[in-house]
């Protein structure tokens, strides 16, 4: 049960295949729960290889008429959506609270957020020019054309349930391809919810599949189809791999969001307290769940201290609890696994050294209270892994080019962030990190309007913006002799 909902029927423990909602085949679910208390909230249906060859002949169905629209159409259809999705802002944050525990205030935003990509790529399915060429022939005419892909699947996480499908359908609705798509199984529901909010808003049956269950199997028939023409994740990297590889076979196109290691840089000539203010954002946001939240921070000697002593003060203003409840900042962590990685990282720096100046206790169940660690170096856990969690590791260092060094010493490059008043270093910085993000004296980056997305190995493609859409669409080349 998700309780207080105004729309009762936004919560959907069914499948969505070609607009009907449905069991699996063998009758089989699995059980969904609150991260904060534990309490199953309810059952998503197990389904496997089948069902999802059937969502994705659906979607197949569905696509001459959906790609045939015109922009306009399709247009309106996603703007009702994104309007839908704003009219419901409360029940679709409740779902998530509840299947994913951040805070009910931080959960709406994600809604706000997820709508802004559905209307963004509303408006960019209107602009997706063509060419013409000038022509090496006197005789001959050069023009393209653009043209959605034709069945794509998506794959995504729990730490934005809501967000990590609108950046998805987004653009891929708006292009015109249709889609067949599989959450988490921490967090169905709020995908569920949308798919019901898209019905609503006018999206013909089979253009938005939603199938739950077995991951491998459903990735493995996803991948291997020879109707879906792109894949589309947002996860680890350690699956974004795997999923690559199974794609090799069919050539499908790609696009990855991966695994992050964003060092937090602040320099000497920063303002400290904005600093402090964005390290909160940058890490602690999602309570530190997030692929561009701050891994590593790095503080240059001379600020050090005072960084730290501000980190700790700022940090122990934010109240850990139930993300249902008033004024609550940080909510549990996702499960027992993610809570056992925290630790093991935690445990592995103080090993090796480190102090912790505050947080890092075990607050029973998924919570942990958010830590601030001092005398990291570069040898430890948290230097080098992706920690997914409310522990911000402090290190030291001396000059411009250690920094950039140490920065760039990882296989990843998502995001990164810097602090720096001097505007020579500011490009400097900017230029020489080896991210597809740079946050400068920011700890907020993500928005609809830019492009998100990794360099390294961090992924392929961009999310958002006016090349978000590209993701979605062949180029055709009309030779045109006279
Ligand atoms: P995390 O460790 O954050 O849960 P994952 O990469 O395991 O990240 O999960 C991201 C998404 O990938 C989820 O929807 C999950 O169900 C899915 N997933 C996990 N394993 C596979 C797999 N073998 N094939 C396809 N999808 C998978």
């Amino acid at each position: 049960m998700i309780k207080h909902l105004k729309k009762p029927d936004l919560f959907r423990q069914q499948a969505f295949i070609g607009g009907a909602w449905v069991d699996a085949d063998s009758g089989q679910t699995e059980n969904v729960t609150d991260p904060a208390t534990d309490e199953v909230l309810g059952t998503m249906p197990r389904m496997g290889a089948a069902e999802t060859e059937r969502a994705i002949d659906a979607a197949a169905a569905a696509f001459p008429d959906w790609a045939g629209r015109s922009a306009k159409e399709r247009a309106t259809i996603l703007k009702r959506w994104a309007d839908l999705m704003m009219a419901h802002q409360d029940d679709l944050g409740r779902i998530m609270t509840a299947e994913q525990g951040k805070p009910l205030a931080e959960a709406k935003g994600e809604v706000a957020y997820g709508a802004s990509f559905i209307e963004w790529f509303a408006e960019e399915a209107r602009r997706v020019y063509g060419d013409t060429i000038p022509s090496p022939w006197g005789d001959k005419r050069i023009v393209t054309i653009k043209q959605p892909i034709g069945v794509v699947a998506a794959i995504t996480p729990w730490n934005f349930p809501n967000a990590m499908l609108a950046r998805k359908a987004g653009p891929a609705l708006a292009a015109g391809c249709t889609m067949v798509c599989k959450p988490a199984a921490q967090t169905p529901y709020s995908m569920l919810a949308m798919a019901v909010l898209a019905e609503e808003a006018g999206l013909p049956p089979g253009v938005l599949n939603v199938v739950t269950g077995d991951a491998a199997t459903i990735g493995g028939v996803m991948t291997s189809s020879e109707i879906v023409q792109k894949l589309t994740f947002t996860g680890s990297t350690q699956i974004g791999r795997l999923l690559m590889r199974q794609s090799a076979d069919t050539i499908k196109k790609l696009s990855l969001e991966l695994g992050g290691n964003a060092p937090f840089i602040v320099f000497d000539d920063a303002e400290i307290d904005k600093a402090v203010e964005g390290a909160i954002i940058a890490k602690f946001r999602n309570n530190g769940q997030t692929c561009v939240c701050a891994n590593r921070i790095y503080v240059q000697a001379k600020v050090y201290d005072e960084f730290a002593e501000k980190l700790v003060a700022a940090v122990s203003q934010l109240k850990t609890g139930n993300g249902f409840d008033e004024g609550v900042a940080l909510g549990p962590l996702i499960d027992e696994k993610a809570v056992k990685k925290v630790n093991e990282h935690l445990d592995d720096a103080k090993a090796k050294g480190a102090r912790v100046l505050t947080g890092g206790e075990s607050l029973g169940g998924n919570f942990m209270s958010p830590a601030v660690v001092v005398d990291v170096t570069p040898e430890m856990i948290v230097s080098r892994e992706e920690t997914f969690g409310p522990l911000a590791p402090l290190i030291r260092f001396e000059t411009e080019a250690d920094v950039i060094r140490l920065a760039n010493d990882t296989e990843f490059g998502l995001a990164s962030y810097f602090y720096s008043r001097d505007i020579g270093r500011v490009w400097r910085v900017a230029e020489k990190l080896e991210y597809g993000i740079v946050g400068i004296n920011t700890g907020l980056i993500s928005t609809a309007e830019a492009p998100f997305g990794g360099v390294k190995q961090s992924g392929l493609g961009r999310e958002g913006s006016k090349y978000g859409i590209e993701d979605y669409l062949e180029i055709k080349y009309l030779c045109m002799g006279l």
